[in-house]
């Protein structure tokens, strides 16, 4: 399918809309009670701390929902708002958090239903409203839409559509994207839908075996079988690694993006060398800034002398994993949790833990003064994170007055 020509026809049709309706005040109102809070503008008021009791508690200084995301919660309310009777339907969760979702339940948009591990389309009647989420949807899906005749909203942020325009590129010069990202994620399906050919890479480690591919060739089976739903149907690891374009699914750990980049610009200086790189390897830009800073903002957090760290986001979000996985590094105890339900008692949290396992842990609030750091995944309120700060406060109250 030539992808280009058919996001433009979609573009101009008269049934897509990527820009809102005009409501943006009164949704402004809606969602600042819904998901704002008080307390939080207090602590970045106070340069991002709070002591309470024997607790301290250190906010990370870029938290929280990215301008992508506020986005797209804003225009699925403004959908609601113009569309007051019809029904909607969304592709996939708008965003990766729970609260955020059950709340678009309550207003009656539907996710698309599952039949045997593929989303059922013949749900969608031609008068519907179908919302396109922020990480995108697949060029395929949005094909079934199209073709239905029904209203797109299309709430897919402009860095993943960058993205998008990236592989495009890639394609276009019949380089292989290289993407780095998780093959089962909403966006990196999307992104891969819009690729020719592509390898799905998700660390470092799986970027040294393509690496060492190139360069010393290796077992063209044990290649395709480690990447058999993470590579573009009939990719060919002896001829489709010789030109090379990097990509990414927005929420990876930036600096790991960037080492897999310079490791793969390497590889084809190695084997082609430093005067034929351009003809064998394009650099990228499409780390998105939200993510960035997040990061960034939770490698200062770690510096400081914390006793534990809560990460506050969805179990599916891929952002807060990424926040998750620097706590663990720095061998700080930290939990990542979904909601305030999860700080059970002062003696017991539920929590997800790196592997994917959620996990209780017995006395994970210490004793005596405290200092907690907080964060939380770009999909996430403000409002479930000052829930979890005023728990937080409360168990250790619970415990002096004992
Ligand atoms: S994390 Fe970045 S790419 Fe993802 S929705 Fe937010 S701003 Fe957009």
């Amino acid at each position: 399918m030539d992808t280009k020509a058919f996001k433009r026809s979609l573009q101009q049709s008269e049934n897509y809309n990527r820009k809102g309706f005009g409501h943006q005040a009164e949704v402004a109102t809606q969602l600042q009670s819904e998901y704002q809070s008080n307390l939080i503008q207090q602590i970045r008021d106070r340069n991002y701390t709070l002591e309470q009791g024997d607790v301290t508690i250190y906010l990370a200084q870029a938290f929280g929902f990215c301008w992508g995301v506020e986005r797209a919660v804003a225009m699925a309310y403004e959908t609601r708002q113009h569309f007051p009777s019809d029904r909607i339907w969304i592709t996939n969760e708008i965003i990766h958090n729970p609260s955020v979702n059950q709340r678009m339940q309550e207003m009656e948009v539907q996710f698309i239903p599952m039949v045997a591990g593929q989303k059922d389309f013949s749900v969608v009647g031609n008068e519907d409203v179908v919302i396109l989420p922020a990480f995108g949807a697949s060029v395929q899906e949005m094909q079934i839409l199209h073709d239905k005749g029904c209203k797109i909203v299309d709430t897919t942020c402009p860095w993943v559509s960058k993205v998008w325009n990236t592989v495009e590129k890639h394609k276009k010069v019949d380089y292989t994207s290289i993407i780095h990202g998780k093959y089962k994620h909403e966006e990196t399906v999307a992104t891969s839908s819009f690729a020719g050919k592509y390898l799905i890479v998700l660390n470092m480690r799986e970027a040294e075996y393509v690496s060492n591919y190139i360069l010393n060739g290796g077992d063209r089976e044990e290649f395709l079988q480690k990447f058999a739903k993470a590579c573009s149907p009939g990719f060919d690891p002896d001829t489709d690694l010789e030109r090379v374009g990097i990509a990414n699914q927005t929420t990876m750990l930036k600096g790991e993006t960037e080492q897999i980049g310079k490791l793969l610009e390497r590889t084809m200086m190695q084997k082609y060398g430093p005067t034929e790189i351009n003809a064998h390897f394009q650099s990228f830009n499409t780390i998105c800034d939200a993510t960035q800073e997040r990061q960034d903002a939770m490698l200062e957090l770690v510096e400081q002398n914390l006793d534990l760290m809560i990460v506050i986001g969805g179990f599916n979000s891929s952002n807060t994993t990424q926040l998750q996985q620097i706590a663990f590094e720095r061998g700080i105890p930290s939990y990542h949790i979904d909601s305030v339900e999860r700080l059970k008692s002062e003696k017991l949290i539920e929590h997800r833990q790196l592997t994917g396992d959620i996990v209780t842990t017995d006395n994970w609030l210490p004793d005596g003064k405290i200092a907690v750091g907080i964060t939380s995944g770009a999909s996430t309120p403000d409002k479930v994170v000052e829930d979890v700060i005023e728990r937080i406060f409360a168990l250790k109250a619970t415990v002096l007055a004992l």
